[in-house]
């Protein structure tokens, strides 16, 4: 594992929203470098205008910030390698290709797209795999300054070596051979005078002294090209890392949008910016996501940040898919809630009881929390547990008030023998509420099930609650008592 500083970046285009594979190519980087005492950049790739979404790089930013992956340079604090938008280093691109044509590594092609077009159709008709002819490839290099001056209009190519192979090294897959023939002179500026993503991100990486590249698998196919361009300016290579592609739940093909809408129904999604609505974590999140495609052991693979900082290492990163398991993401969730202070847990659950529109005593929160923190799978699981503690009254439905296999009348009869059992109480505490009421179970000859059924849902206002003695414990005496008495008469008038 490399121990020095490692400068690392995600180099998101802004076209979409946030999501989990993004969300583990940016948490890998910043695992990485605070794991070696580096940096992690935040880069906007963002110079292709036809695919811009208005919004889309606040989304990532706010993204991120929600994951708690803090950048240390990027568009918005600025940084010693900026601009950090790609927009804002256009004529950075252009020097930079204009100087691979003066060195022979690339070509102004005029070619217009007709006869693009043309050749496209003839190398179908012939079975042959597309790929630029070289027609511009071989003009005199004063002949092509002539057109260039008189305002042609022109793309640049990589003039790709025609002879031999390039070999270039994943550290996840080993060396990745391809012929030169097979490698096509890609496009690297536009006639609109900007460059491809071919272009961009290798002088980028380059000038803002990127050492590690994680990137998706869509990548490997122009592998070759980019390791070229590099080798072509004499530039170090940085250490790519391609990372798996993500799976359907099902583990048959990759995520598309209809599994996505699919997801959402059941309440889950792929988009960071959604993940708080739906009560998850950013800690259960972070987890969850560091886990496809890095092959940790069960059993020590609950981790905080700091703790996967400490654990990170990149030569234990696979190459294989893997499927996307929201079990897993609500399994996580879950262990961190778990693992939180009470305080925090309870700051963080409190906006799911104010949108509700309920009042919160923090004090009674954080009374709460014992009680129901181990049900919790998702934030939002708070509300059907625990929104009733806050509620100055509740009405149950009598049907639910009628214990099994019991008239409404017997239940009648039970909640008044329950009121008279609790009502001498001075205080109603499991210590002192619990032998009375197991006592009147016995005399009764109901089942525990029936009996306490009835006051479950005369305090609660619902069938399913926190452990029954504990919750009552935390209201007012006379709050238990008027809600008993309630439910006798709401069972008298059924
Ligand atoms: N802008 C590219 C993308 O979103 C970045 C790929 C890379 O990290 O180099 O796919």
């Amino acid at each position: 594992m490399t121990s020095s500083p490692a400068r690392v970046r995600f180099a998101p285009s802004p076209t979409g929203h946030l999501h989990l594979g993004g969300a583990r190519t940016a948490l890998y980087n910043y695992l990485l470098a605070r794991k070696t005492g580096g940096k992690f950049i935040l880069r906007i790739e963002d110079t292709d205008q036809k695919r811009f979404v208005p919004g889309a790089e606040q989304e990532f930013m706010d993204g991120l910030r929600w994951l708690g992956l803090h950048y240390d340079e990027g568009p918005d604090i600025g940084g010693p390698y900026g601009p950090y938008r790609q927009t804002e280093r256009r004529e950075i691109y252009q020097r930079h290709a204009w100087q691979l044509v003066e060195q022979g590594h690339a070509y102004p092609c005029f070619c217009t797209p007709e006869r693009l077009e043309q050749m496209r159709s003839l190398q179908m008709q012939n079975k042959e795999t597309l790929h630029y002819d070289g027609t511009c490839r071989n003009l005199p290099p004063e002949e092509a300054a002539r057109r260039v001056a008189n305002g042609e209009r022109h793309v640049i190519r990589f003039k790709t070596p025609q002879e031999g192979a390039t070999t270039a090294h994943d550290l996840l897959r080993g060396d990745i051979t391809i012929e030169n023939k097979n490698i096509d002179d890609y496009v690297i500026l536009k006639s609109d005078g900007w460059p491809t993503y071919h272009l961009a991100a290798m002088v980028d990486d380059h000038l803002m002294n990127i050492t590690h590249v994680f990137r998706g698998s869509e990548w490997l196919g122009t592998f070759p090209l980019h390791v070229n361009i590099l080798r072509a300016f004499g530039w170090q290579e940085p250490t790519w890392i391609h990372l798996s592609i993500f799976l359907k739940p099902s583990g048959k093909g990759k995520m598309s949008k209809r599994e996505t809408a699919e997801a959402m129904k059941d309440g889950y999604s792929i988009f960071t910016k959604d993940m708080g609505s739906l009560g998850y974590t950013p800690e259960g999140v972070n987890n969850w996501v560091a886990l496809m495609g890095w092959g940790i052991s069960e059993g020590d693979d609950v981790m905080s940040l700091a703790e996967m900082v400490q654990k990170f290492d990149i030569t234990r990163l696979t190459p294989s898919p893997a499927a996307i398991n929201f079990t897993k993401l609500d399994h996580f969730n879950g262990e961190h809630i778990r693992r939180m202070a009470a305080p925090d847990l309870a700051a963080r659950l409190k906006p799911y009881f104010t949108n509700a529109g309920l009042e919160v005593s923090d004090d009674l929160l954080l009374r709460v929390i014992p009680l129901i923190r181990e049900r919790l799978v998702t934030l939002d699981d708070c509300l059907p547990f625990a929104a009733w503690f806050f509620r100055p009254q509740v009405v149950p439905d009598p049907k639910d008030l009628v214990a099994k296999n019991l008239t409404a009348a017997q239940s009648a009869q039970i909640a008044q023998r329950i009121y008279e059992t609790l009502a001498p109480l001075p205080h109603i505490t499991h210590d002192l509420a619990e032998p009375p009421m197991r006592q009147l179970v016995e005399e009764l000859g109901y089942s525990p099930g029936q009996v306490f059924g009835i006051l479950r849902v005369a305090v609660t206002g619902q069938s399913v609650s926190p452990p029954l003695f504990e919750s009552m414990e935390l209201l007012p005496r006379e709050v238990i008592l008027e809600r008993v008495q309630q439910a006798v008469e709401l069972l008298k008038n059924a």
